[in-house]
């Protein structure tokens, strides 16, 4: 698999990220990914941690723990 990345972790949508992960969807919106969407794996408030694919832009990226967090999430720890 290769991805095209521009920041670590972050993950461009291709189709075999496609098949893995459009029946759940995007976490955080709860839309479905179209090619080319620019992901990251992000910490939020559901129930199984850090692993969840979400739209880049809906996500901030922590520096301090060097992980990326859902920005609604992040915002309310905050
Ligand atoms: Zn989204």
């Amino acid at each position: 698999m290769i991805f095209k990345k521009r920041h670590k972790n972050q993950l461009i949508m291709d189709l075999e990220l496609l098949n893995l992960n459009n029946a759940s969807g995007c976490a955080a919106c709860n839309r479905k990914f179209s090619l080319g969407d620019s992901v990251v794996p992000a910490c939020g408030g559901w129930a199984d941690g850090c692993s969840k694919l979400i739209h880049e832009h809906e996500a901030v990226f922590d520096e301090r723990t060097d992980t990326f967090f859902e920005k609604v999430y992040y915002n309310a720890m905050h």
